[in-house]
């Protein structure tokens, strides 16, 4: 679908969003990439919303990203005899591994893994940070705590443990049966939850086996210590700034959104700035001033994606919160500090044939008047590469593979468009045409920048630059073999 922005918008589904009218209609204010929460939602649920996806992409021809977010290690508290109570300052409490009914002095935290890691001095912080606990004595199945912030703790609220890597792998056995499930229902992303090394990451690849691309939570402190490496071992990132700002002082994560987007840019990987974008709108159908300039930094910033979390899936106003990301961003990006910003922020990197035709495209594309930039694409990395620059013009992606073109939709600027298999790259240059005309790109003797590989369907062989009408009569005529 064509869209007036380059940014995308993630949208999360939800008891909000689960009907067809529904998802259909957040698809045309701007939703480019559904997300279904793992954490949420019996199997059956979630085949449900897969199907609603698929058909409204068939409705309206217009590929569109499902991504899986998997739940990952999260801990959570047991019960309590009267579910919940109050935490006085300065008190002591236990956690320990024994499942009787929690109380004012002690509570289940079934994970046994956990008592291992933990050390004095350590913090434990339950239910999103706002009650923070002290251990003070621990062993193997308890942990013995002074309340620095106390608040009430209810029923199965998640804990955080910040300060100490912990011994779980980021795929739980829960995850790994979501993971089989999502890939066989044909999800294009998996986003892993809570992953705190290389090997989360390379574990779920291999388990993917191809069926999925990969997405890398930046959500605690050892992934942020990491972060390279994770990023090189990683297909996307999300800056999860929900548990990141729990796991982190709040105040530590804009530095570390703008440093993790422009690294991504610079890898050419998509990026997606989550969580509390448009939190006000969970009730109410305008947003705040904060929100709105939360949102427009993140776009400032390049990322590649914004994200609505519970505003999409649980909130009153699901349309209305895409509008406002969508209007948004028209009015970052028609803003000439955008420009100047992203111009500033782009970094040389890579020396190969295919960094320089990209960069040669966008070149031309913006010194002369150059309408769109087709790349014909198989495993997307040519259409990365060029959304890396950030043209001024569209990009558009051409591809025979749907999985590529559904996974483009996540990334900068990329309208992802379907040709058949080609031959020849004349036939390319005419289908880049047809397209571009037909999706209202260009009209008239607009010229386009094509880029290609030939011979085709050989990945890495990006190897052609060709200027050509829009109009593929011309092209008969210039070029009649
Ligand atoms: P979640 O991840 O919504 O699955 O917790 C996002 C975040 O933590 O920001
Ligand atoms: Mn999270």
């Amino acid at each position: 679908m064509k869209r007036d922005r380059n940014v995308k918008i993630v949208a999360t589904l939800g008891p909000s969003s689960e009907t067809h009218a529904m998802i259909r209609a957040l698809h045309e204010a701007g939703v480019d990439v559904f997300r279904l929460n793992m954490s949420h939602g019996t199997h059956e649920e979630i085949r449900e919303k897969h199907r609603i996806i698929r058909q409204v992409e068939e409705e309206l021809d217009s590929p569109i990203a499902i991504l899986a977010d998997l739940q990952g290690p999260k801990l959570r508290v047991g019960k309590f005899a009267n579910g919940a109570v109050e935490l006085e300052n300065g008190a002591a409490f236990r956690m320990d591994l024994d499942t009787a009914a929690g109380n004012t002095h002690r509570v289940c935290l079934p994970h046994p893994e956990i008592f291992q890691a933990l050390v004095p001095g350590v913090s434990l912080l339950v239910n999103d940070g706002k009650i923070r606990l002290r251990v003070e004595a621990c062993g193997s199945d308890f942990a013995d705590c002074t309340v620095i912030a106390g608040g009430a703790i209810s029923n199965h609220k998640g804990v955080n443990v910040p300060d100490v890597e912990l011994p779980l792998a980021a795929l739980s056995e829960k995850d790994r049966k979501d993971l089989e499930f999502a890939c066989n229902l044909g999800v294009d992303w998996l986003a892993l939850s809570f992953v705190q090394r290389v090997r989360d990451v390379t574990e779920a690849r291999e388990l993917a086996a191809g069926r999925a691309a990969i997405l890398a939570k930046i959500e605690k402190p050892k992934a942020v210590d990491r972060f390279d490496d994770i990023l090189e071992a990683s297909d996307g990132v999300m800056v999860a700034r929900g548990d990141l700002g729990v796991e982190l002082p709040v105040q530590a994560v804009p530095p570390i959104q703008k440093r993790l987007v422009r690294r991504c840019r610079a890898a050419a990987k998509p990026v997606i700035v989550a969580t509390q974008m448009l939190e006000s709108m969970i009730e109410s159908p305008m947003p705040t001033r904060a929100e709105v300039s939360d949102v427009a930094t993140a776009i400032y910033e390049g990322a590649d994606a914004v994200m609505l979390s519970a505003e999409s899936a649980a909130g009153q106003f699901p349309v209305q919160a895409v509008q406002t990301m969508d209007r948004v961003a028209i009015e970052v990006e028609a803003d000439p500090t955008y420009e100047q910003i992203i111009a500033a922020s782009r970094s040389v990197k890579g020396h190969s044939v295919a960094h320089g035709i990209v960069a040669a495209a966008r070149e031309i594309a913006e010194t002369t008047d150059i309408k769109a930039i087709c790349c014909f694409t198989q495993s997307g990395t040519t259409a990365l590469l060029t959304a890396r620059e950030r043209p001024r013009v569209p990009i558009i992606a051409m591809t025979s593979l749907r999985g590529t073109a559904r996974r483009l939709a996540l990334s900068w600027g990329c309208t992802c468009l379907m040709t058949g298999e080609l031959e020849r790259f004349k036939d390319a240059v005419v289908n880049a045409a047809r397209a571009t005309r037909k999706g209202g790109f260009a009209s008239g003797d607009d010229q386009i920048v094509i880029t290609a590989g030939v011979p085709f369907n050989v990945p890495g062989t990006t190897n052609i630059l060709r200027v050509a009408p829009c109009d593929e009569r011309l092209i008969y005529r210039t070029d009649p073999e």
